[in-house]
């Protein structure tokens, strides 16, 4: 990110890289322009630090992914991947992984989650995030005008355990339709696995590194 300053003003200018994952991002967005309009804001809120792939369909999931984050509140730049599959559900699975991302300007937290990144309970704690993540984001969706039944592309079922978190959330999901009833009932969810966690809010960290970057190389222009 080059920042250019003009007196007082201060103007971000991105990267090619970062213009041209915008633009791979809002070609497959081309038909709906209020979804291009939530990956612009996207890719402004977060610095252009929105970076996007997209794959061959191997019949893998679709990922999002943040990365800077080395610590309950310790942090590095804050960058969105993205990757997608290329195939006849890509705009939807694009929208999908988008709409994660776009909890974070929301004020949804995210969670440190306190253990190693292969333990069952790590995969747990990701597991129940992400279908609490899919319940705020399913009425964003459907706003933009997608299909409900376009919203998960194919996956495997639900194993036995999933499922029931799948049960539990959708008993929840009127109050975690707002950040902080999100938080409170993802923490106690949390909780009652054991899962010890800690809530981090990256609006207020990505908002931050902005002014930081801003901040240093503003000169004052001649009065
Ligand atoms: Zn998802």
């Amino acid at each position: 990110m080059t920042e250019l300053s003009n007196g007082n003003t201060k103007v971000h200018i991105p990267s090619d890289n970062q213009l041209r994952n915008l633009s791979r991002v809002t070609a497959i967005l081309c038909g709906n322009w209020r979804a291009s309009l939530l990956a612009h804001s996207l890719w402004e809120f977060h610095n252009y630090q929105l970076y996007c792939t997209v794959r061959a369909d191997d019949g893998r999931a679709n990922r999002h992914r943040i990365d800077g984050i080395t610590g309950p509140q310790t942090f590095d730049k804050i960058r969105i991947y993205v990757s997608i599959r290329k195939n006849e559900r890509q705009e939807e699975g694009l929208v999908h992984e988008l709409l994660h991302a776009n909890l974070i300007p929301l004020g949804y937290p995210r969670f440190w989650i306190h253990d190693h990144g292969e333990s069952e309970k790590f995969t747990l704690a990701g597991g129940i995030i992400n279908l609490a993540d899919h319940i705020p984001m399913l009425r964003a969706y459907l706003s933009l005008g997608y299909f409900a039944g376009r919203f998960l592309g194919p996956s495997r079922p639900l194993n036995k355990r999933e499922a029931r978190v799948d049960r539990d959330l959708q008993q929840i999901a009127d109050k975690l339709t707002t950040p902080d009833g999100y938080l409170t009932q993802i923490s106690a969810y949390l909780s009652s696995y054991n899962i010890r966690y800690e809530p981090i809010y990256l609006a207020e960290i990505v908002v931050k590194q902005r002014s930081e970057s801003a901040t240093g190389t503003t000169r004052k222009g001649p009065d």
